[in-house]
């Protein structure tokens, strides 16, 4: 599923999510997703309150997350 966040987008590939532990859960600061002990995959639940900060893409084992558009660290230390 793919979701607009302002001029980013959001993407989660429930197909590829299996790694079975929920690391984007722990990693992501901002309660955006719920795990789901069966199947052992993950809900969008809470989008609204993601602030963009790539965690859960970086986490993930299996590139269920994709996040484009969105300004990196860096693109915000140069002032883009
Ligand atoms: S880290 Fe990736 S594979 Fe693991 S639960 Fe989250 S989205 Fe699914
Ligand atoms: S980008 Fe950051 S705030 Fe948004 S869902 Fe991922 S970890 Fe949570």
């Amino acid at each position: 599923m793919k979701w607009k966040l302002g001029k980013a987008t959001f993407e989660f590939i429930k197909d590829k999510c299996s790694c079975g532990l929920g690391r984007c859960v722990e990693a992501c600061g901002q309660g955006v997703f719920d795990f789901l002990e069966k199947p052992q995959k993950i809900k969008v639940v809470n989008l609204t309150q993601c602030i963009l900060c790539r965690q859960c893409e970086e986490v993930c084992p299996k590139k269920a997350i994709s996040i484009q558009g969105a300004l990196t660290m860096q693109d915000i230390r140069m002032g883009k």
